[in-house]
């Protein structure tokens, strides 16, 4: 895994990718710290709109 400068932003290896089913609560906070990790992150969610309960 590379941790990179936020400023800087070299890289020594490509980013390794990661794909997240689901924007409930959970996967945009996973989301949110792999990319913070150097993860390339895709996040893909079902449903067409937001949910009015839960
Ligand atoms: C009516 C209700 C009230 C609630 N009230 C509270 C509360 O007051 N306080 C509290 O802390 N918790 C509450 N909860 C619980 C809280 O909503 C859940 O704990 C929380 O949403 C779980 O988050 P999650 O990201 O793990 O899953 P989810 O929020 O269920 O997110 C999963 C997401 O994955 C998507 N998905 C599923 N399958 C696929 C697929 N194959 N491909 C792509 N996307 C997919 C779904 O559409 C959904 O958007 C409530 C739950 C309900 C149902």
């Amino acid at each position: 895994m590379t941790r990179t400068d936020q400023r800087t932003d070299i890289r020594t290896t490509p980013r390794r990718t990661v794909l997240i089913s689901g924007s409930g609560i959970a996967g945009p906070a996973l989301a949110f710290w792999l990319n913070r990790c150097g993860y390339a992150v895709t996040v893909v969610e079902k449903a067409g709109t937001l949910r009015s309960g839960g």
